[in-house]
C-alpha cells in the first residue's frame, strides 16, 4: 500500500513502480522501497498479532489498488516446535511449515504478490521459470485471476509438480537442460510478449515482498523473540533475502533489537552460493553440471550469477553461514522429519535440517541456540524420491503370507 518506488541496491538509482526487471543503469536486480513514515504502526502491530493471511500485512506490500489482489488464503502457516529432533540435538528448534500454503509450498507468498502487482500494472498474462513449485503455484493463482499463465520448467521436473500446473490450466513448457535454460527462455518470451515475469529469482522486484512476510509471522509466533538462526534452502536466494528484509523492517519500527543470522543451504550437487561461501569468495559463479535429489533448489545460476552474489552478501551481512550438504544426508533428514516430527517435506526443504546438523558439528551453531528451519515444500510433490528408493513387494491376500513377508510373529 505504501510502496513508493523501485530502487537499485547496487547503484541506488530510483525508478517508479513499473514492469521493470533490472536497473537500466547498472543491470542489477531491483527492490521495492516504501514510504515508511506513512505506515500505521499500531495497525501493523495489530496485524502482526492477527497474521492469519499474508494480506493482513498489506501496508507493507506493494499493491496499490486492493481490487487487484489475487489471494488463495496463503500465509499464516504454523510454527512447529520440534518435539524430538531439537531436544536430542540440544537446541531450540522450530519448523516454519510452509507446506501448509494453498499449493503446498512457500512459493504462494511471492506469487500472490507478484500476480497482484502484475494486475496493478495492467498486465494480463503471467509467466514463470520454475523448478516446479513456483509453476504449480502460479498456475493456481492465474486460474483464480482468470489470466493466461506460461510455466517453463526443466525436463527433469517431478510429475507431482508438473501435474499441478497442468491441472490448473497453465501452458506447461518442458525445456531441455537445467533450470537456467528455462530461466533464459522465460525471460525472452516475457520480453517479446509483454507478460509479467514471476520467475522466482531476484528478477521480479515484487515477489520478494511476499517472502518477507515469513519474518513478520515469525515475529508474532515467537512473541517478539528473534531466533539466533534462520535456515533457508537456496535457489537463487530471494526467500533468504526477503526474510532478512522483513526483519530489517521490524527493526526500523523498533519492534526487534537484533537481526537473525541467516543460514543458506544448498545441495553439494548444485552449490554455487554455499560453495562460494565455504571457499571464502566474494563473488558467486555459475555451477557446472548440476545434479541433486533436491530439485526445488537446483539452480546453477548460469547467466545470472550476480543473483547468487546478492544472496551471499545478505548471508555475510547477517553474520550467518552457507553450507553444502550431501544427497544421502538430505534423504536422512527427510525421513527424520517425517518419522520423528510428522512433517513430510520434499528433499529441498529437508536440507535445512541437514544444515543444522552440519553446523552443530562444525561448532558454528551452539547448544541452546534457537533455530528456525523453513520447511519450504510438501513431500507429495516429489513423492518419486521415496518410491524409487523404497519398493514394496506385492503379496497374496493371506495372513500367513503377510506374516512371512513382514516377519510378524505373535
Ligand atoms: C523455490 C524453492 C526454494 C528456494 O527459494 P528461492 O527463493 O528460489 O531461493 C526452496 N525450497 C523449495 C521447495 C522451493 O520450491
Ligand atoms: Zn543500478
Amino acid at each position: 500500500m505504501y510502496a513508493k518506488k523501485l530502487i537499485c541496491p547496487q547503484c541506488e538509482a530510483e525508478y517508479p513502480l513499473d514492469n521493470l526487471y533490472e536497473c537500466t543503469k547498472c543491470g542489477y536486480s531491483l527492490e521495492v522501497n516504501y514510504d515508511y513514515s506513512k505506515v500505521n504502526v499500531p495497525l501493523l502491530s495489530d496485524s502482526l498479532r492477527k497474521g492469519s493471511t499474508l494480506w493482513d500485512f498489506r501496508q507493507l506490500l506493494p499493491v496499490r489498488d486492493e481490487k487487484n489482489v489475487v489471494t488463495l488464503g496463503e500465509g499464516g502457516t504454523p510454527l512447529i516446535s520440534s518435539i524430538r529432533i531439537g531436544p536430542q540435538m540440544g537446541v531450540r528448534l522450530h519448523f516454519k511449515d510452509e507446506t501448509r500454503n494453498p499449493t503446498g509450498a512457500f512459493k504462494d507468498r511471492p506469487n500472490t504478490v507478484g500476480i497482484s502487482m502484475a494486475r496493478d500494472l495492467g498486465l494480463n498474462a503471467v509467466a514463470i521459470a520454475s523448478t516446479g513449485n513456483g509453476g504449480g503455484s502460479l498456475a493456481a493463482y492465474a486460474a483464480k485471476a482468470g489470466v493466461p499463465c506460461y510455466v517453463f520448467i526443466p525436463e527433469s521436473t517431478s510429475d507431482g509438480k508438473v501435474s499441478q500446473a497442468i491441472a490448473h490450466g497453465a501452458t506447461l513448457v518442458k525445456v531441455k537442460g537445467d533450470y537456467s535454460c528455462s530461466y533464459r527462455l522465460a525471460l525472452e518470451a516475457c520480453r517479446k510478449f509483454g507478460w509479467a515475469n514471476l520467475t522466482s529469482t531476484y528478477l521480479n522486484p515484487y515477489t520478494m515482498e511476499g517472502d518477507k512476510t515469513i519474518a513478520y509471522e515469525l515475529y508474532a509466533q515467537m512473541d517478539g523473540e528473534v531466533p539466533d538462526w534462520i535456515v533457508v534452502p537456496l535457489g537463487a536466494g530471494a526467500m533468504l533475502s526477503g526474510i532478512y528484509k522483513g526483519y530489517m523492517e521490524l527493526q526500523r519500527f523498533g519492534m526487534v533489537k537484533k537481526l537473525p543470522k541467516m543460514i543458506g543451504v544448498q545441495a553439494k550437487g548444485c552449490s554455487p552460493i554455499t560453495g562460494a561461501f565455504e571457499a571464502g569468495l566474494n563473488e558467486v559463479s555459475a555451477f557446472e553440471n548440476p545434479d541433486t535429489v533436491a530439485g526445488g533448489i537446483c539452480d546453477p545460476l548460469t547467466g545470472y550469477p550476480q543473483d547468487g552474489t546478492r544472496t551471499l552478501r545478505a548471508i555475510r551481512t547477517s553474520g550467518g553461514a552457507g553450507v553444502s550438504v550431501d544427497d544421502p544426508e538430505i534423504m536422512n533428514s527427510l525421513y527424520q522429519l517425517a518419522r520423528q516430527e510428522a512433517i513430510f517435506c520434499e528433499p529441498s526443504s529437508a536440507a535445512s535440517l541437514t544444515a543444522v546438523n552440519a553446523l552443530l558439528d562444525k561448532g558454528v551453531i551452539y547448544t541452546g541456540d534457537s533455530i528456525v528451519c523453513i520447511i519450504t515444500g510438501h513431500g507429495l510433490k516429489d513423492a518419486h524420491v521415496i518410491q524409487e528408493r523404497e519398493r514394496r513387494p506385492v503379496i497374496p491376500a493371506e495372513l500367513n503370507e503377510f506374516q512371512k513377508a513382514y516377519n510378524i510373529t505373535i
